[in-house]
């Protein structure tokens, strides 16, 4: 029997509209839904998924639709993000989000809903666990920082697009690391490796969500 959407309960970390600030949909507009918990625990993480308000599908949907009207499909991204996502998110509820593009930001580690209908994925694991879980996805949008190897593209599963993000954090962080170095290491990776392209973070630029 299908769940009624006052039913099931997520924790959410946050609900935003902005633009998609980095990978192939860059400059996009798009409703965030960052989901709490993750199952990795990287030392440049930029996300504070710890924190989480526990919210049934339908004050999620009701917070979506303050947001972005359903009236322009399939230009109204629906980001499910964290966090890593797959930790809370199903097809039971995606189905009551089914008029919205339903996009998710990924660390590779699990399979993604059937319902999602572009997948970014940030790899945390190597290409034997991205093969498994993954036939094809959208991106994959490696993070980099200087000196980092990334695995040959014949090894991933298949993607639209193969991206590097070089890792780009405030002041406090990148003590070990400069976020410059980490730009040059990419463009330089980039320029040897022309089936990938620089994804560069530009909300951070920017300076908005
Ligand atoms: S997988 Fe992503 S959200 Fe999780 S700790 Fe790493 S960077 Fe942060």
């Amino acid at each position: 029997m299908k769940n009624n959407a006052s039913d099931i309960m997520l924790n959410v970390v946050e609900i935003f509209h902005s633009i998609q600030g980095e990978g192939a949909n860059v400059g996009r507009s798009a409703v965030f839904v960052r989901l709490s918990n993750c199952n990795m625990d990287c030392w440049y993480c930029d996300t504070y998924w710890n924190k989480a308000e526990t919210m049934s599908v339908s004050q999620i949907r009701d917070e979506v639709r303050k947001r972005s009207k359903p009236k322009d499909y399939p230009n109204n991204l629906l980001i499910w993000t964290g966090g890593e996502p797959t930790l809370q998110l199903t097809d039971e509820i995606l189905e009551h989000f089914s008029d919205y593009y339903n996009c998710i930001e990924t660390n590779g580690t699990n399979p993604v809903p059937s319902r999602i209908q572009y997948i970014s994925c940030s790899p945390k694991v190597g290409p034997e666990v991205l093969r498994k879980n993954f036939t094809r996805v959208n991106e994959f949008r490696y993070p980099i920082s200087a000196g980092n190897k990334l695995p040959d593209i014949s090894e991933l599963p298949e993607a639209e697009y193969y991206l590097v993000s070089p890792v780009f954090l405030g002041e406090e962080k990148t003590r070990f690391q400069r976020v410059e170095e980490n730009i040059e290491y990419a463009i330089k990776f980039v320029s040897e490796n022309p089936r990938w392209r620089l994804s560069l973070q530009l909300h951070k630029l920017l300076n908005i969500p």
